[in-house]
């Protein structure tokens, strides 16, 4: 990554405050540790980001089909699945403050700055700590931490079902959407007509429990992700040829919305990585400013989840396959990635900051989003607020709205400020009214990455702006 990297992260998470794509959560009451809120702009992209992925995997293909499953499920599902007996930390918790630090944490804490478990809490605190390694040593409610005993920690999230807490009524928010396609894959073979290969698309919040959030919206406890279950015929070397088809997909989506693919490697784990139900994972990694991350993943999850659902549920998930005239249970591809993730891999890789050589000020920002994802999608303004400019380009707004076009109405401001104003949020078309448009039935319309200039009838607006992929 080029240097000034963590310069870099700074200042898109400055634009993304300032001009309303994400804000730290909670804010008015002093914020909410690594949770954010999308604003105008952000929830506009993530809705675009989310329905190209629907369009291109769900809408335009035969073998895939798409669903939208409870959050909170029964908790046997998470029994089957593995999250409750793996998934897990080891914790401790202050009896006192209840705040929990994972226990390798603490000691390493205390190894490094030799502080005994029983000095005084005034002489915990050593000079060059960390706020965050303060916390770990000095409860926030006066004294020591009282810890109990060390816990395995579940990154699930509890909550409780009715009137009564306890174990009886505990549920959980899901850790990952796939699990809600496994449990309904026989409810969608009965009822969707699918012939395997197939594959059942998701797009849904999944809430973990992380110890270690961090990077803005990189890793936090509530995100979104999109996934397929692709269900294809029990045998690794079926499941290997749909695992390079998924995995070559998956980085075209990336690609095709403008990541360029220097910023992108692919990462097979090596076999201590690999989850205990996986043949073979590679994750997709992006070259975020804070390092080489994943980004979005293929797994081949062989047979696992529907077995283990098959064992749990006492419900045979077997497939009949009418080709072959058997009866299996399917192996699984499971393509995956993180909206957020991808959302902020998005914006990095579209923000630009000018030399100065392509005609803008040094430093001007220009954010080059695929038109797809820009959150508006054409710019109107009217040179001036007089001579019916305005009324004109009010008029040209509602046509475009009617075609489903997102536009902005800016009157304020040199045209140039609002050319700048535009860039930075990365709409990719501005459209000016000026004194000639009433007699010529024009309009000029401003390219956002070549700066070029064209005279448009207004009349072909619409077709114009289709043909430009917005
Ligand atoms: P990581 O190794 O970063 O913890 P993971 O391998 O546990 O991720 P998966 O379980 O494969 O992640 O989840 C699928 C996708 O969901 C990931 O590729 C990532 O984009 C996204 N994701 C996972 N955890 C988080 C999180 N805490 N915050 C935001 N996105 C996440």
């Amino acid at each position: 990554m080029a240097e000034n990297s963590n310069n870099k992260t700074e200042k898109i998470i400055s634009l993304c405050k300032r001009r309303g794509f994400v804000y730290p959560a909670s804010e008015i009451y002093g914020g909410f540790a690594n949770a954010f809120d999308y604003g105008p702009l952000g929830s506009q992209l993530k809705l675009n980001l989310k329905n190209e992925w629907w369009k291109r995997f769900v809408v335009e293909r035969d073998d895939i089909v798409g669903m939208d499953s409870a959050i909170i499920q029964n908790p046997k599902v998470w029994e089957a699945s593995g999250h409750i007996g793996s998934f897990t930390d080891p914790l401790v918790e202050c009896k006192k403050c209840h705040k929990r630090f994972r226990e390798d944490h603490v000691q390493e804490i205390k190894a490094k700055f030799n502080t005994d478990a029983n000095a005084e809490t005034g002489s915990r605190i050593k000079s060059g700590m960390t706020d965050g390694e303060k916390e770990m040593l000095v409860c926030a409610s006066g004294g020591e931490h009282d810890f109990a005993e060390a816990k395995n920690f579940n990154l699930m999230f509890k909550t409780f079902i009715g009137v009564t807490e306890d174990s009886t009524s505990t549920a959980y928010l899901r850790p990952e959407t796939a699990q809600g396609m496994f449990i309904n894959f026989l409810n969608v073979t009965q009822s969707s007509r699918v012939k395997i290969p197939f594959g059942i698309g998701q797009i849904g919040k999944a809430f973990r429990n992380e110890i270690t959030p961090g990077n803005f919206t990189f890793r936090t406890r509530e995100f979104e992700q999109a996934e397929i279950e692709y269900f294809v015929e029990p045998s690794l070397d079926e499941s290997k040829k749909w695992f390079t088809y998924w995995l070559a997909r998956w980085k075209e989506f990336f690609t095709d919305f403008g990541i360029r693919d220097e910023n992108l490697t692919i990462r097979a784990h090596d076999k201590s990585e690999l989850s205990h139900y996986s043949a073979g994972t590679s994750d997709i990694e992006y070259d975020f400013p804070f390092g080489m991350s994943e980004l979005a993943g293929v797994a081949q999850r062989t047979k696992f989840d529907l077995e283990q659902h098959s064992k749990h549920s006492g419900i045979d998930q077997k497939y009949f396959d009418e080709v072959n005239g058997k009866k299996y249970i399917p192996y699984v591809v499971e393509p995956t990635m993180g909206v957020d993730r991808a959302m902020l891999a998005f914006l990095v890789d579209a923000y630009d900051e000018s030399d100065g050589k392509d005609g803008r000020e040094i430093g001007e920002v220009t954010l080059r989003l695929h038109p797809k994802l820009a959150p508006i999608k054409v710019a109107v303004f009217p040179l001036m607020k007089k001579e019916g400019m305005p009324e004109l380009a009010h008029d040209i707004i509602a046509d475009l709205r009617q075609a489903g076009i997102a536009t902005f109405y800016d009157e304020s401001g040199s045209i140039g400020r609002r050319y700048r104003r535009q860039d930075e949020i990365g709409t990719p078309f501005c459209l000016t009214v000026d004194f000639d448009s009433a007699k010529d039935k024009s309009v000029t319309v401003r390219d956002r990455d070549t700066m070029k200039q064209e005279r448009i009838k207004i009349a072909e607006l619409k077709k114009y702006f289709v043909e430009k992929n917005i």
